[in-house]
């Protein structure tokens, strides 16, 4: 036996580390399942290289959890460590990494995110261990069985032991404030959070199977029961697969495995598999996009080489994907640095690129394929295209492609067929195509009829984005401008060179503005006399689209709304000089009288936009009994 000194100059990093990752702690296990896949793996390797003797059959892992002891045990067939291998492997490298991971994080213990995920490897066994025993044997012909153990410190005993079986066995003898780590239920949920995917198989424990019952049985016949080893992963997941070898169903079965307490089926799926100039592999699939869709659960999660590491992958997926789900691996991301060095990086910064093009591919083919069924998934893809179109300008230029302008009558246009569909009729007198939208098909009902009347196309833009979206296609297309249906009477909306004939001269136009602006509240109404078709109501209320769209901007965020004070709440009232109540209040003798049909009507008109509320809405009812009586 022999006992030595760890050669680490910290002298004792163990409490610092323990402190570092203290909410991290159960990393432990996935560090140790990680070792123990790494020496399978190679002995897998080299056993196909001719360099193991023997059959090495399915080698697998174990995780072994004795309550009454306080042990866990983690075992492995891997190729294992002679003596010399512990001293250079455990006492030199692992505790040289832990020295390594103090000194690179000692001061920045707030970006604890990251940290948990830097790979702090066999080491990270004593946050949870008082003290840790190897026992190992290499695969190497004659090599001895060795036992290892050491609490922590830097001092260490190491001896041969009569071990038969190649491998590794790491023995915890579990700390008593991580008595948490020995219940069965604690230890499930970690395998299943860090290690589902695992490529070695793990088993935990065993459980009974029923058989089948044999051809012929008798009827009520006893089907046999075993028990057999509990196998807690799926060493070959979906995405370490090629597209050819899976269909569709396989995809969504795998979503399934990802994410069981869903249970609605994704719209689609993209499956990333690139080798140069970085290494990824993926599944990402496209949720259908429900009211209640919590983007705190059920998030992409990332991988390296199957092992989970998290599933925050903020700037390594662009934002606007981040409400996908499904799964990136990948061995290049660096995970031991800030969010913002991540963000900052330029491979991150390709895969990002990478994935963006990837779905925007997927988009295009999607839709030349089956734009029935492309159509009909739009409401529910809408907002992440529409804000990838706004945040990602790459995507954006692919959006020409695929992105949908449906109408308020649910016809679909690409923004070509749409402007070639328009341009006709409803470009204007300056040669500016107009794009008349609604909001919300309800409220703005009398508007959209009005306009489609006339034979223009409406389109229902109904996303919380859309005012950002209209201002950045306006910006980038010649000659097009977008209005919505409910900002001026119809005839304004595209003006076109007609002169419509005034019931009322300049001088009575003249002499019933200052009543009406004189009855109204003048700060958030401006008076706008039209000579409109006399069958046209004659008060209206209207609100300017760039107002409207600023509002909109500001309350939804960016665009450098920001800091510019508060847009105030501004309308029209288009009173229409033709129609013959225009004319009674013109001509009305008493003030009173006219004061109370200008009343009237602005309240039929707030009414039809739906600003008439309150103690407004309650005198407008009592009025208008008294009227009818
Ligand atoms: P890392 O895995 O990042 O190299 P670790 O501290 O986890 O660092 O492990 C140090 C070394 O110890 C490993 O590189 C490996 O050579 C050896 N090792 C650890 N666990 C095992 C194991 N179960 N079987 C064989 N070798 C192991």
């Amino acid at each position: 036996m022999a006992t030595g000194n760890i050669n680490v100059t910290a002298e004792n990093i163990f409490p610092i580390i323990k402190k570092f990752l203290y909410s991290d702690h159960e990393i432990f296990l996935r560090e140790l399942i990680s070792n123990a896949t790494d020496a399978t793996l190679k002995l897998k390797h080299l056993s196909t290289l001719g360099e193991v003797k023997g059959d090495i059959g399915e080698p697998m892992l174990e995780i072994k959890v004795d309550k009454d002891k306080k042990e866990i045990r983690i075992i492995d067939q891997g190729i294992g460590m002679t003596g010399e291998e512990v001293e250079k492997y455990i006492n030199q490298v692992a505790f040289s990494g832990a020295e390594e991971f103090v000194e690179k994080y000692k001061d920045k213990v707030e970006d604890s995110g990251i940290i948990g995920h830097f790979g702090l490897g066999f080491y990270s066994s004593f946050m949870v261990a008082e003290r840790v025993e190897i026992f190992s044997k290499s695969f190497q012909e004659g090599s001895k069985a060795v036992r290892w153990e050491c609490d922590g410190s830097p001092q260490y005993t190491l001896e041969e032991t009569d071990r038969t079986e190649r491998g590794t066995e790491i023995v915890l003898h579990i700390d008593d404030d991580s008595l948490e780590f020995l219940e069965e239920s604690r230890i499930n949920e970690l395998l299943n959070k860090y290690n589902k995917f695992m490529p070695i198989p793990i088993k935990f424990g065993t459980k009974e199977e029923t058989l089948p019952l044999p051809e012929g049985a008798e009827e009520g016949a006893e089907a046999e029961k075993i028990t057999v080893d509990n196998i807690v992963n799926n060493p070959t997941p979906a995405w370490t697969k090629k597209p050819t070898e899976l269909n569709d169903e396989d995809y969504t079965k795998f979503y399934r495995e990802l994410y069981p307490m869903q249970f609605e089926d994704p719209l689609f799926h993209i499956h990333l598999n690139v080798d140069h100039p970085f290494n990824l592999t993926g599944i990402l699939y496209f949720p259908k996009m429900s009211k209640n869709v919590d983007p705190m659960k059920d998030k992409i999660q990332l991988y390296q080489n199957q092992v989970f590491v998290t599933d925050n992958v903020e700037g390594i997926v662009p934002d606007f994907l981040q409400m996908l789900r499904g799964v990136i691996d990948s061995p290049d991301i660096p995970l031991n640095v800030s969010r913002s060095y991540l963000q900052a990086d330029g491979a991150v910064k390709k895969i990002s690129g990478y994935i963006t093009r990837k779905v925007a591919d997927k988009l295009i083919s999607l839709f030349k394929n089956d734009r029935a069924a492309f159509e009909e998934k739009w409401d529910d893809i809408k907002v992440i295209i529409e804000y990838g179109m706004l945040s990602e300008e790459k995507f954006f230029e692919k959006s020409d492609k695929f992105a949908l302008f449906p109408t308020v009558d649910k016809a679909y246009y690409t923004f070509s067929e749409l402007e070639e569909k328009i341009k006709p009729n409803q470009t204007d007198k300056d040669g500016k195509t107009i794009v008349l939208y609604a909001s919300d098909v309800n409220a703005q009902h009398s508007y959209i009829d009005a306009a489609k009347e006339k034979g223009y196309e409406v389109l229902l833009l109904d996303s919380p984005i859309v005012s950002h979206l209209i201002q950045k296609l306006e910006g980038s297309k010649e000659n097009i401008q977008f209005v919505r249906v409910d900002s001026d009477h119809v005839d304004n909306l595209i003006k076109k060179d007609e002169d419509k004939i005034s019931k009322l001269s300049d001088e009575e136009k003249e002499t019933l503005k200052p009543i009406i602006e004189e009855a109204i509240p003048k700060e958030t109404y401006t008076v706008q006399l039209e000579a409109m078709d006399s069958n046209a109501n004659p008060f209206m209320i209207t609100q300017p689209e760039f107002m409207r769209r600023m509002k909109e901007m500001q309350a939804t965020g960016g665009g450098g709304m920001m800091g510019m004070g508060n847009f105030p709440e501004m309308y029209n009232l288009v009173v229409n000089t033709n129609n013959d109540l225009v004319g009674e209040i013109l001509n009305t003798k008493t003030k009173k009288k006219q004061e109370r049909l200008i009343q009237q009507a602005f309240d039929l008109a707030k009414l039809s936009q739906g600003l008439l509320k309150g103690q407004e809405l309650t005198e407008f009812i009592k009025r208008s009994f008294q009227m009818v009586k």
